[in-house]
């Protein structure tokens, strides 16, 4: 039976990328090895790493002065790399979920923060406004994508200071003003890769302004100057970002695909809001996420939320099991899922609410 994969991390990755993997690990651009025993300063490689940062660029629209960069360490080192290097005195933090909070403790360690908002009162379930940025804030950081809570900022802000977003969960499913930030970064595992790569994009005059030493490794400064190839990167995570981006072109680029998630969002949310048995944890529809679905049966069903996971185990719907912070279910709609997939969700939610 065919699968559905609604799982929010590592998820699904589109069929292109799967095939171009698969067929690398047997053999790589014609080189008669695999791409899991190559070197990784073969120009063979080299050719992928460049490729994949220009692609970077383009879907992206980043303008000159902003190096993209591959490293391990997933998007929680870079809670603590993004300090290290930007935070002289004080950097301003909006709390919107569990990453947030894990971003804001490692900021800490590193001087003054602080946090201008947090919805954690009422279980993140929405996005604060009306708060101000200290003007003399080195950065602003925000998660885009709230992926256990199911809210999304859509929007690039208009803030006083620099910004520094984690995009783990939202990159390339709309168009960014890069400008506007120091820093985006993200783990691969949930739009773009595999598990073992992190995408960073950062402008060159943001670094060079704290005072501290930094170790070598967590300098984006040493990665930079390397083209980052200072040490091995992930090699397997890297070639697949790399088709990964090139199917997002074909697609059309992040407009286009903005319009296919938005519509496939929608979708699910008319489904969540017709329905007389779930109902969706986010109340503010504008701080929805079109990413990240989050919700649960209405109090009077709450004991067949069991039952209906099972049931959708049946149709082939895979990873839908909430959080467990939020309970219910999560159904992750990211950029490589088939709009079919969401029709089979749908459908079995009627399914099961008419038996
Ligand atoms: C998954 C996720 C992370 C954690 O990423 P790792 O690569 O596992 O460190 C951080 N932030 C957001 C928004 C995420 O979705």
């Amino acid at each position: 039976m065919k699968k559905h994969n609604f799982y929010a991390g590592p998820s699904i990755l589109s069929e292109y990328t799967l095939k171009n993997t698969a067929a690398a690990v047997e053999n790589f651009a014609g080189t008669g090895l695999s791409i899991l025993e190559i070197s990784h300063r073969s120009k063979e490689f080299v050719a992928v790493v460049d490729e994949a940062r220009a692609l970077f660029k383009e879907l992206l629209s980043i303008p000159d002065g902003y190096q993209v960069l591959f490293l391990g360490g997933g998007a929680s080192l870079q809670f603590c790399m993004v300090p290290y290097n930007l935070l002289n005195k004080k950097a301003s933090y909006l709390d919107t979920g569990t990453w947030a909070n894990k971003a804001i403790k490692e900021a800490k360690l590193f001087g003054e923060v602080d946090v201008v908002a947090s919805s954690k009162a009422d279980n993140y379930t929405y996005i604060p406004k009306g708060y101000t940025v200290a003007d003399d804030s080195d950065y602003f950081h925000i998660t885009t994508n709230n992926t256990i809570y199911g809210t999304e900022i859509h929007t690039d802000y208009d803030v006083n200071v620099p910004m520094v977003a984690d995009m783990s969960s939202d990159i390339f499913s709309r168009p960014v003003d890069v400008s506007k930030y120091s820093i985006i970064y993200g783990g691969a595992q949930k739009n773009l890769a595999p598990a073992g790569v992190t995408f960073v994009i950062v402008k060159e005059d943001a670094l060079g302004k704290v005072e501290r030493a930094i170790p070598t490794m967590l300098n984006y400064k040493t990665h930079i100057d390397k083209d980052t190839m200072f040490n091995t990167p992930p090699v397997l995570p890297i070639y697949s970002a790399l088709q990964t981006l090139k199917w997002y072109k074909e697609l059309g680029g992040v407009e286009a695909i903005n319009k296919i998630n938005t519509h496939k969002a929608q979708k699910l949310y008319d489904a969540i809001d017709g329905s007389k048995m779930f109902r969706g944890t986010v109340t503010n529809p504008e701080d929805r996420s079109i990413m990240n679905i989050t919700f649960v049966m209405k109090d009077e069903y709450k004991e067949l939320e069991k039952e209906f996971l099972d049931y959708a185990g049946t149709k082939g719907i895979v990873g839908i099991k909430g959080h467990r912070s939020v309970g219910g279910f999560r159904a992750s709609t990211y950029n490589a899922l088939p709009e079919s997939s969401v029709d089979v969700l749908i459908a079995a939610m009627k399914e099961f609410e008419n038996k």
